[in-house]
């Protein structure tokens, strides 16, 4: 294992470990809207439809925070088998600081805004 990177694995785990931590949390604090949620910002608005709105709104944060938790898990599986680090695309290694900011990241800032480009147009 010797990639051009300047983080230890160890310094790694942790920062993925807490991230899971954390987005497990957000998980089980997910609950109904509360009933307090600005109310007089929406009182002109049919109430079951806002309500469609916040389940939508917090199904859709849900699925993020479980795509992480997947995307963080598979990080610290490839932090296990020495492939962390490594770009998908390119196979060159990802910027440290990349890392740090976005540990589970699979891809090199180069390739990531390329892909992010394409995304972009298909739309
Ligand atoms: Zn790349």
């Amino acid at each position: 294992m010797d990639h051009a990177i300047a983080l230890d694995h160890v310094t790694l785990r942790r920062l993925l470990e807490l991230r899971l931590g954390d987005l497990r949390a957000d998980l089980q604090r997910a609950s109904p809207p509360a009933e307090d949620h600005d109310a007089s910002e929406v009182s002109d608005q049919k109430d079951s439809a806002t309500q469609a709105q916040f389940a939508a709104v917090r199904n859709a944060e849900e699925r993020r925070d479980i795509d992480e938790i997947v995307s963080v898990e598979a990080a610290l599986h490839r932090l296990e088998s020495g492939t962390y680090g490594i770009c998908m695309q390119c196979g060159e290694p990802i910027a440290a600081q990349r890392l740090l900011a976005q540990p589970a990241a699979l891809r090199c800032a180069a390739c990531q805004s390329e892909i992010e480009r394409q995304r972009a147009a298909r739309r």
